[in-house]
């Protein structure tokens, strides 16, 4: 069976999408650096339309989406899609659950050595002359507490690396944990604060929702250890930025890396001037298999949308 629907790729992706959407008639238009106020001008004209996570869709381009069958996100959260306004068009949003796991999983790994031993900044150092060794006593993972909030596939994939590095994990989410996996990384399951209270690291995978807007906001920043670290590597809107950088710069908390912000690209943010705190441009998912993986499984999902499988 073949497709001639016509698809627009609005930011860049694996060139594997592209050439099995091909292979199957569609007809892709390939523009990675498109901009909003093309995307308007443009969109009608198209019945498939494929994001990651730099293009919005918005519920003004959704209302021009005239022959829009499906909007697919390369990746997982779908944050950067009006959900409402494309229900409302009865447009089948898509998403890859299955693609970033790893790749973020293994990113906060890295972040939590980068926290403990200081990596960034000992290069840093150098860099500038500095031979910072006294100043580089740092700490071990082997047996601290991780605190995992939200475990669904990225959480759960963290307590297992992070398991066998033998650290103590602590979970807690909104809905019941994976009792198997609970089983093999010896899970503590706590409620969120009894997690913030208790951990040396905090990780954050919830999806951004009115519930996780600012889900740690300086209440909660405040009854955390004071040597406390956390991750955020799931979306900005789920730390409060501001408090964050108040309880950093007053040492009422350890430090923070940050792979996602409310407003990307985050150059020159504020919390660049603090020596305790690593930031990473939203490249959580930016590995060769991640991209690979992710945009295989969204070609799939369309092939088999278009031939009424799914
Ligand atoms: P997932 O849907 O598999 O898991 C999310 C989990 O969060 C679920 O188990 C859900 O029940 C839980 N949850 C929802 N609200 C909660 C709350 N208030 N408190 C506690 N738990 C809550 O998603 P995932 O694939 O694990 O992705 C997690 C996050 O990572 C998403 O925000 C996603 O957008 C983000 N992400 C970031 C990158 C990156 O590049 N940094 C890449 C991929 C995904």
């Amino acid at each position: 069976m073949s497709f001639n629907d016509s698809v627009l790729i609005c930011d860049e992706v694996d060139k594997v999408l592209e050439k099995i959407l091909k292979e199957n008639g569609l007809q892709v238009t390939y523009e990675p650096e498109i901009t909003p106020e093309q995307i308007k001008e443009k969109i009608s004209q198209f019945n498939i339309v494929i994001v990651r996570s730099r293009t919005k869709i918005t519920k003004e381009m959704i209302d021009k989406a005239e022959k829009c069958k499906i909007i697919a996100r390369v990746g997982v959260g779908l944050d950067n899609i009006d959900l409402d306004a494309a229900k409302a068009k009865n447009i089948r949003v898509i998403n890859a659950v299955e693609g970033a796991m790893t790749a973020v999983a293994e990113l906060v790994l890295g972040l939590m050595f980068s926290l403990a031993r200081q990596i960034p900044r000992a290069d840093r150092g150098i860099r500038n002359d500095q031979w910072l060794k006294k100043q580089m006593l740092g700490t071990e993972l082997k047996g601290k507490y991780l605190g995992i909030v939200g475990l669904g596939n990225i959480g759960k994939r963290l307590g297992r690396l992070a398991r066998g590095l033998n650290m103590n994990i602590i979970g807690y989410d909104v809905v019941p944990i994976d009792e198997e996996f609970a089983k093999d990384v010896g899970l503590m399951k706590a409620d969120l604060d009894t997690l913030l209270q208790s951990s040396d690291y905090i990780s954050l995978h919830v999806p951004l929702l009115d519930s996780t807007y600012h889900l740690i906001d300086a209440k909660r920043l405040s009854t955390m250890k004071k040597t406390a670290k956390i991750i955020n590597t799931s979306r900005g809107g789920v730390i409060d930025e501001d408090a964050l950088y108040e309880a950093l710069k007053n040492g009422n908390l350890g430090g923070a890396a940050l792979d996602v912000f409310e407003k990307e690209p985050a150059t020159g943010h504020k919390l660049a001037s603090l020596d305790n705190v690593i930031l990473t441009p939203h490249m959580g998912a930016q590995t060769k298999e991640a991209q690979s993986l992710a945009a295989n499984v969204i070609a799939e999902k369309i092939i088999q949308i278009l031939r009424g499988v799914i």
